[in-house]
Protein backbone atom coordinates (compact mmCIF):
# COMPACT_ATOMS: atom_id res chain seq x y z
CA UNK A 1 0.00 0.00 0.00
CA UNK A 2 1.77 3.41 -0.89
CA UNK A 3 1.96 6.14 1.61
CA UNK A 4 -0.99 8.16 -0.19
CA UNK A 5 -3.17 5.20 0.33
CA UNK A 6 -2.61 4.95 3.88
CA UNK A 7 -3.03 9.13 4.26
CA UNK A 8 -6.56 8.19 2.65
CA UNK A 9 -7.29 5.83 6.04
CA UNK A 10 -7.41 9.38 8.10
CA UNK A 11 -11.10 9.30 6.55
CA UNK A 12 -12.05 6.56 8.15
CA UNK A 13 -11.04 8.56 11.32
CA UNK A 14 -13.50 10.97 13.47
CA UNK A 15 -12.95 13.09 16.32
CA UNK A 16 -15.78 13.26 18.95
CA UNK A 17 -16.08 16.00 21.37
CA UNK A 18 -18.79 15.52 23.91
CA UNK A 19 -20.89 18.48 25.73
CA UNK A 20 -17.91 21.21 24.88
CA UNK A 21 -18.42 23.96 26.85
CA UNK A 22 -15.70 26.43 25.44
CA UNK A 23 -16.66 27.10 21.57
CA UNK A 24 -13.10 27.89 21.20
CA UNK A 25 -12.32 24.80 22.27
CA UNK A 26 -13.71 23.56 19.13
CA UNK A 27 -12.41 25.85 16.88
CA UNK A 28 -8.82 25.02 17.67
CA UNK A 29 -9.97 21.28 17.61
CA UNK A 30 -10.83 21.50 13.89
CA UNK A 31 -7.30 23.38 13.12
CA UNK A 32 -5.43 20.51 15.29
CA UNK A 33 -7.49 18.21 13.13
CA UNK A 34 -6.82 19.92 9.91
CA UNK A 35 -3.09 20.45 10.37
CA UNK A 36 -2.83 16.60 10.70
CA UNK A 37 -5.01 16.04 7.65
CA UNK A 38 -8.16 14.83 10.16
CA UNK A 39 -11.86 16.40 8.33
CA UNK A 40 -14.47 14.42 10.37
CA UNK A 41 -15.73 16.06 13.44
CA UNK A 42 -18.88 15.14 15.70
CA UNK A 43 -20.30 17.04 18.52
CA UNK A 44 -22.47 15.97 20.97
CA UNK A 45 -24.84 18.50 22.34
CA UNK A 46 -21.98 21.17 22.25
CA UNK A 47 -22.92 24.09 24.74
CA UNK A 48 -22.28 26.98 22.08
CA UNK A 49 -22.21 25.92 18.26
CA UNK A 50 -22.14 27.31 16.26
CA UNK A 51 -20.13 30.62 17.25
CA UNK A 52 -18.14 33.15 15.90
CA UNK A 53 -15.55 31.94 18.85
CA UNK A 54 -14.72 28.63 17.38
CA UNK A 55 -14.57 29.74 13.75
CA UNK A 56 -12.01 32.51 14.83
CA UNK A 57 -9.83 29.54 17.30
CA UNK A 58 -10.11 27.46 14.52
CA UNK A 59 -7.81 29.85 12.06
CA UNK A 60 -8.89 28.85 8.70
CA UNK A 61 -10.02 25.37 9.04
CA UNK A 62 -14.36 26.41 8.54
CA UNK A 63 -14.56 23.36 6.21
CA UNK A 64 -13.65 21.16 9.30
CA UNK A 65 -16.68 23.55 11.53
CA UNK A 66 -18.50 23.71 8.45
CA UNK A 67 -18.97 19.90 8.03
CA UNK A 68 -19.53 19.33 11.55
CA UNK A 69 -21.99 16.72 12.75
CA UNK A 70 -23.85 17.44 15.75
CA UNK A 71 -26.28 14.57 17.72
CA UNK A 72 -28.01 14.65 20.82
CA UNK A 73 -25.96 11.70 22.18
CA UNK A 74 -22.84 9.65 22.08
CA UNK A 75 -24.59 6.94 20.81
CA UNK A 76 -25.50 8.80 17.46
CA UNK A 77 -21.81 9.51 17.12
CA UNK A 78 -20.46 6.75 16.87
CA UNK A 79 -23.50 3.99 16.17
CA UNK A 80 -21.77 2.76 12.96
CA UNK A 81 -18.06 2.91 14.33
CA UNK A 82 -16.55 -0.62 14.51
CA UNK A 83 -13.99 0.67 16.65
CA UNK A 84 -14.19 3.30 19.62
CA UNK A 85 -11.40 4.76 22.15
CA UNK A 86 -12.10 7.02 24.92
CA UNK A 87 -9.87 9.36 26.08
CA UNK A 88 -9.24 10.87 29.90
CA UNK A 89 -6.93 12.43 32.13
CA UNK A 90 -7.27 10.74 35.13
CA UNK A 91 -6.21 7.06 35.25
CA UNK A 92 -9.63 5.22 36.24
CA UNK A 93 -10.55 2.85 39.00
CA UNK A 94 -12.44 1.29 36.48
CA UNK A 95 -10.56 -2.26 34.90
CA UNK A 96 -10.11 -0.90 31.45
CA UNK A 97 -7.32 -1.30 28.92
CA UNK A 98 -5.88 1.92 29.45
CA UNK A 99 -3.25 2.60 26.20
CA UNK A 100 -0.51 5.71 25.57
CA UNK A 101 -1.62 7.27 22.52
CA UNK A 102 1.07 5.50 20.34
CA UNK A 103 0.05 1.76 21.37
CA UNK A 104 -4.15 3.23 20.96
CA UNK A 105 -3.18 4.49 17.43
CA UNK A 106 -1.25 0.82 16.35
CA UNK A 107 -4.49 -0.63 17.85
CA UNK A 108 -6.94 1.48 15.97
CA UNK A 109 -5.39 0.01 12.65
CA UNK A 110 -5.97 -3.14 13.29
CA UNK A 111 -9.46 -2.48 12.67
CA UNK A 112 -9.61 1.14 10.39
CA UNK A 113 -10.30 -0.94 7.13
CA UNK A 114 -13.50 -2.47 8.65
CA UNK A 115 -14.96 0.65 8.60
CA UNK A 116 -15.03 3.84 10.92
CA UNK A 117 -13.03 4.49 13.86
CA UNK A 118 -13.78 7.34 16.75
CA UNK A 119 -11.81 8.80 18.74
CA UNK A 120 -14.02 10.61 22.53
CA UNK A 121 -13.06 13.29 24.22
CA UNK A 122 -14.72 14.16 27.43
CA UNK A 123 -16.26 17.68 28.69
CA UNK A 124 -13.66 20.31 29.93
CA UNK A 125 -14.86 20.31 33.97
CA UNK A 126 -15.53 16.31 33.91
CA UNK A 127 -14.35 14.16 31.46
CA UNK A 128 -16.46 11.19 30.29
CA UNK A 129 -19.17 9.06 32.44
CA UNK A 130 -18.95 5.47 33.01
CA UNK A 131 -21.84 4.70 30.72
CA UNK A 132 -20.18 6.89 28.09
CA UNK A 133 -16.82 5.18 28.98
CA UNK A 134 -18.87 1.30 28.48
CA UNK A 135 -19.17 2.41 24.92
CA UNK A 136 -15.61 2.52 24.31
CA UNK A 137 -12.83 -0.47 23.48
CA UNK A 138 -10.05 1.29 25.01
CA UNK A 139 -9.57 3.91 27.13
CA UNK A 140 -6.36 6.63 25.74
CA UNK A 141 -4.25 8.07 28.30
CA UNK A 142 -1.88 10.48 27.52
CA UNK A 143 0.91 10.03 29.80
CA UNK A 144 1.75 13.63 31.78
CA UNK A 145 2.73 15.10 34.76
CA UNK A 146 1.18 13.39 37.86
CA UNK A 147 0.44 16.32 39.08
CA UNK A 148 -1.05 18.17 36.59
CA UNK A 149 -2.86 15.69 34.14
CA UNK A 150 -5.38 17.27 32.81
CA UNK A 151 -4.69 19.07 29.20
CA UNK A 152 -6.78 21.81 27.20
CA UNK A 153 -9.42 19.45 25.69
CA UNK A 154 -7.59 20.97 22.16
CA UNK A 155 -3.99 20.17 22.78
CA UNK A 156 -5.03 16.14 23.79
CA UNK A 157 -7.18 15.95 20.38
CA UNK A 158 -3.79 17.51 18.63
CA UNK A 159 -1.76 14.65 20.60
CA UNK A 160 -4.07 12.02 19.00
CA UNK A 161 -4.44 13.74 15.81
CA UNK A 162 -0.68 14.14 15.59
CA UNK A 163 -0.35 10.02 16.53
CA UNK A 164 -2.71 9.07 13.96
CA UNK A 165 -0.90 10.46 10.90
CA UNK A 166 2.41 9.42 12.10
CA UNK A 167 1.05 6.36 11.48
CA UNK A 168 -0.84 6.44 8.60
CA UNK A 169 2.23 7.61 7.44
CA UNK A 170 4.28 4.57 7.75
CA UNK A 171 3.59 2.40 5.47
CA UNK A 172 4.75 -0.86 7.11
CA UNK A 173 2.47 -0.50 9.53
CA UNK A 174 -0.77 -1.07 8.40
CA UNK A 175 0.54 -3.93 6.25
CA UNK A 176 1.65 -5.64 8.87
CA UNK A 177 -1.45 -4.85 11.22
CA UNK A 178 -4.13 -5.07 8.68
CA UNK A 179 -6.86 -7.20 9.47
CA UNK A 180 -4.53 -10.14 10.27
CA UNK A 181 -6.66 -11.43 13.43
CA UNK A 182 -10.46 -10.71 12.29
CA UNK A 183 -11.66 -12.68 9.79
CA UNK A 184 -15.13 -11.72 10.73
CA UNK A 185 -16.21 -8.43 10.75
CA UNK A 186 -16.27 -6.25 13.74
CA UNK A 187 -19.94 -5.42 14.79
CA UNK A 188 -20.82 -2.02 15.20
CA UNK A 189 -22.25 0.72 18.09
CA UNK A 190 -25.81 -0.06 16.60
CA UNK A 191 -25.22 -3.70 16.25
CA UNK A 192 -23.96 -4.18 20.09
CA UNK A 193 -26.99 -1.43 21.32
CA UNK A 194 -29.40 -3.78 19.31
CA UNK A 195 -27.82 -7.06 21.56
CA UNK A 196 -27.48 -5.16 24.65
CA UNK A 197 -31.19 -3.84 24.86
CA UNK A 198 -32.36 -7.88 23.56
CA UNK A 199 -29.72 -9.33 25.96
CA UNK A 200 -31.54 -6.84 29.09
CA UNK A 201 -34.90 -7.95 27.89
CA UNK A 202 -33.80 -11.70 28.35
CA UNK A 203 -32.31 -11.30 31.38
CA UNK A 204 -35.31 -9.36 32.88
CA UNK A 205 -37.48 -12.50 31.79
CA UNK A 206 -35.89 -14.53 33.36
CA UNK A 207 -35.71 -12.10 36.37
CA UNK A 208 -32.17 -12.20 36.28
CA UNK A 209 -32.00 -8.36 37.94
CA UNK A 210 -33.65 -9.42 41.00
CA UNK A 211 -33.46 -6.27 43.27
CA UNK A 212 -29.88 -5.24 41.88
CA UNK A 213 -30.12 -2.03 39.11
CA UNK A 214 -30.46 -3.44 35.89
CA UNK A 215 -28.17 -0.43 35.01
CA UNK A 216 -25.21 -1.31 36.58
CA UNK A 217 -25.14 -5.00 35.83
CA UNK A 218 -25.50 -3.66 32.28
CA UNK A 219 -22.62 -1.58 32.41
CA UNK A 220 -20.59 -4.38 32.94
CA UNK A 221 -21.98 -6.21 30.34
CA UNK A 222 -21.35 -3.63 27.59
CA UNK A 223 -17.92 -3.26 29.27
CA UNK A 224 -17.11 -6.38 28.75
CA UNK A 225 -18.27 -6.95 24.93
CA UNK A 226 -16.91 -3.90 24.13
CA UNK A 227 -13.06 -5.26 25.32
CA UNK A 228 -13.72 -8.43 23.95
CA UNK A 229 -14.00 -7.08 20.63
CA UNK A 230 -16.94 -8.45 19.45
CA UNK A 231 -17.81 -9.42 16.02
CA UNK A 232 -21.02 -8.97 13.82
CA UNK A 233 -21.65 -13.20 14.11
CA UNK A 234 -20.81 -13.12 18.16
CA UNK A 235 -23.47 -10.78 18.05
CA UNK A 236 -26.15 -13.44 16.39
CA UNK A 237 -25.16 -16.24 18.76
CA UNK A 238 -25.51 -14.15 21.90
CA UNK A 239 -29.31 -12.84 19.96
CA UNK A 240 -29.77 -16.80 19.60
CA UNK A 241 -29.15 -17.35 23.38
CA UNK A 242 -31.37 -14.37 24.08
CA UNK A 243 -34.15 -15.60 21.95
CA UNK A 244 -33.75 -19.10 23.50
CA UNK A 245 -34.20 -17.83 27.03
CA UNK A 246 -37.34 -15.69 25.48
CA UNK A 247 -39.00 -19.15 24.10
CA UNK A 248 -38.44 -17.41 20.48
CA UNK A 249 -36.34 -18.06 17.62
CA UNK A 250 -34.09 -15.12 16.56
CA UNK A 251 -32.78 -15.19 12.73
CA UNK A 252 -29.62 -14.02 11.81
N1 LIG B 1 -11.42 17.23 34.96
C1 LIG B 1 -11.57 16.40 33.81
C2 LIG B 1 -10.59 16.86 32.77
C3 LIG B 1 -11.17 16.84 31.47
S1 LIG B 1 -10.06 17.54 30.31
C4 LIG B 1 -11.30 14.96 34.19
O1 LIG B 1 -10.74 14.74 35.23
O2 LIG B 1 -11.65 14.03 33.47
C5 LIG B 1 -11.10 17.46 28.89
C6 LIG B 1 -10.84 16.32 27.97
O3 LIG B 1 -9.54 16.46 27.37
C7 LIG B 1 -10.83 14.95 28.60
O4 LIG B 1 -12.12 14.43 28.77
C8 LIG B 1 -10.05 14.17 27.54
O5 LIG B 1 -10.89 13.93 26.44
C9 LIG B 1 -8.99 15.18 27.13
N2 LIG B 1 -7.76 15.07 27.92
C10 LIG B 1 -7.21 15.98 28.74
N3 LIG B 1 -6.07 15.52 29.30
C11 LIG B 1 -5.90 14.28 28.82
C12 LIG B 1 -4.90 13.26 29.02
N4 LIG B 1 -3.85 13.42 29.82
N5 LIG B 1 -5.05 12.09 28.34
C13 LIG B 1 -6.10 11.88 27.52
N6 LIG B 1 -7.08 12.79 27.31
C14 LIG B 1 -6.96 13.98 27.93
Amino acid sequence: MTQQANLALLKNIRIVLVNTSHPGNIGAAARAMKNMGLSRLYLVQPKDFPSLEAISRSAGALDVLDDAVVVDDLSLAISDCVWVAGTSARLRTIEWPILEPRECVQTSLEFIEQGDIAIVFGRENSGLTNDELAKCNVLLHIPTNPDYSSLNLAAAVQVVSYELRLALSDEKIIKKKGKKHYQDVLADTEQLEGMYQHLQEALDSIDFFGSNNPDVIMRRLKGFFKRANTTQREVGIFRGICAAIQGKKFKR
